[in-house]
């Protein structure tokens, strides 16, 4: 059988990938360095691993997609993770997002929603690398009460509002990105929970998201 292996040509495909992000305005060079540590083409199908190198989203199986490269580091880098931040992920899927967080020293908790993908994806040898992140089955909108406070909170799935729960989950100073609908796309948004408990809103550029859903599911339908 053949085996997930990092080659030359991944690593030379990988450079050129983290090149074009820089080029298209991503400026953390942290970011940029931990992108091209981790091997994407292992988080998706043999067959795909020229494709993992290319910049767009993939799709992962359960009709959810692995994230551009360009929309993980755009997210990351407003989320200005700093080593030992508790970071909450809403949308597992393939749990690149996860690794890049954890690749910059982040304490990571992830949630997914479908059964069958976080069954999956936690089967992922090279997660190993990578004890230090914790999986959740569960409804993203929900949080995580019992672990929260966190520090950030990254939403990976095109949210219909701001999710009050995961703003009730973040600390003071504490930063939330998350994509939400306007119209038929997502503006990408940072919201600060400020010193007086008032929260500071950023809005940034139109991405293109699959939609974050209520409830889990087993695997049959949504
Ligand atoms: N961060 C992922 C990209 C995931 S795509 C990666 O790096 O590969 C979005 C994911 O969010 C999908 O897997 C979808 O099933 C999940 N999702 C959607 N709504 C959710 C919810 N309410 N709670 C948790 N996960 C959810």
């Amino acid at each position: 059988m053949r085996q997930y292996e990092d080659e030359y040509r991944h690593k030379g495909l990988r450079r050129r990938l983290i090149d074009s992000l820089h080029r298209k305005g991503i400026t953390d060079q942290r970011v940029l360095d931990a992108m091209n540590r981790i091997p994407r083409h292992f988080f998706m199908d043999l067959a795909f691993d020229q494709i993992a190198y290319e910049d767009r989203a993939f799709p992962i199986g359960e009709g959810q997609t692995i994230s551009q490269p360009y929309t993980v580091a755009y997210q990351t880098q407003l989320l200005e993770v700093k080593p030992f931040d508790k970071v909450l992920e809403i949308g597992t899927g393939s749990a690149y997002q996860g690794v890049v967080l954890a690749e910059l020293g982040a304490q990571v908790f992830t949630i997914e929603r479908q059964k069958k993908l976080y069954d999956r994806t936690r089967q992922l040898s090279f997660l190993k690398k990578y004890p230090g992140i914790k999986f959740f089955y569960g409804d993203g909108f929900e949080g995580l009460p019992t672990f929260a406070p966190f520090d950030k909170v990254i939403v990976t799935a095109a949210a219909p509002q701001i999710p009050p729960k995961l703003i009730d989950q973040l600390k003071v100073g504490g930063m939330m990105v998350v994509p939400v609908d306007e119209n038929d796309s997502q503006r990408m948004m940072r919201i600060t929970k400020q010193q007086d408990g008032s929260l500071k809103e950023e809005k940034f550029d139109l991405f293109s998201f699959v939609p974050m859903l209520e409830g889990k599911t087993n695997g049959n339908g949504n």
